[in-house]
């Protein structure tokens, strides 16, 4: 059984006021981490003050993106280091906007990966295909390549406690879901590729999430499935209110 993983990934939204009063309120009702690991991945800037926030409860704080170096002359940068040394739990890598936006390759992701890894980070790797690739069938092929280099050079007991989040990128912030039985048709094939590459048993302890309009309304649907564990989510992490719903769906 794998345990149920949803993170909030804030992008670049909330003041550092929201961001403190968000935690403070949901921090003391999080579900049992038994049942659940909940995550809220927030703007650089605010990491210190919320893992300190939620230090007393089972909320874990994450980031959003990180350099792979651990110090250097890269003026703006974030090192893997500085995140573990403030005790940050998870770093999302390779987000899509991360990916077009800010150009990273498979090959930086790979590296960010393991970056995190060596300073005891849980990196939540993200995949997805645009709209063009579904349509032109390529979806799985697209998501098997960009996992097949973000985990390369790893060995089983270091890929099993990574989290894929499979993404398609015309879902995220659009108000278009996969359907549950996509979504999971395409996280099957993502676990496949971890079987291909690290064998059976760390492939069935991968946790692998969907992202991509995830909103209370539709989350059991989606975790009632097989290889779907968890939720990556934007906009429906915003407010206190709508968060607690996910966990609460996914407890
Ligand atoms: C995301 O940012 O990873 C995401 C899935 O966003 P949204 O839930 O808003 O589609």
């Amino acid at each position: 059984m794998r345990k149920p993983i949803v993170a909030g990934n804030w992008k670049m939204y909330k003041t550092f006021d929201e961001a403190v009063d968000f935690v403070e309120e949901i921090q003391q009702a999080i579900p049992s981490p038994e049942k659940v690991d909940a995550v809220i991945c927030a703007p650089a800037l605010y990491l210190p003050t919320l893992v300190v926030a939620a230090e007393d409860s089972s909320l874990a704080i994450g980031a959003q993106n990180m350099h792979f170096e651990d110090e250097g002359a890269f003026t703006g940068e974030i090192s893997p280091a500085m995140l573990s040394n403030i005790n940050v739990d998870y770093v999302i890598l390779g987000h899509s906007e991360r990916r077009e936006l800010f150009n990273e390759t498979d090959e930086a992701v790979n590296k960010k990966v393991r970056a995190a890894l060596n300073h005891g980070i849980v990196p939540i790797i993200c995949c997805g295909e645009t709209l063009e690739e579904r349509e032109a069938g390529s979806t799985e092929s697209k998501v098997a390549g960009q996992m097949t280099k973000a985990l390369e050079g790893f060995s089983a007991a270091e890929v099993e406690h990574m989290v894929i989040a499979y993404e398609p990128i015309w879902a995220i912030g659009t108000g278009k879901t996969a359907t549950a039985d996509d979504a999971n048709a395409v996280c099957g094939s993502i676990r496949a590729v971890v079987v291909n590459l690290y064998g059976k048993d760390t492939a069935e302890k991968v946790r692998i999430q969907y992202g991509g309009s995830v909103k209370p309304e539709n989350i059991e649907e989606l975790l009632a499935k097989e290889h779907i564990d968890g939720a990556l989510v934007g906009g429906a992490s915003l407010q206190p209110a709508s968060f607690m719903k996910l966990l609460e769906a996914a407890a």
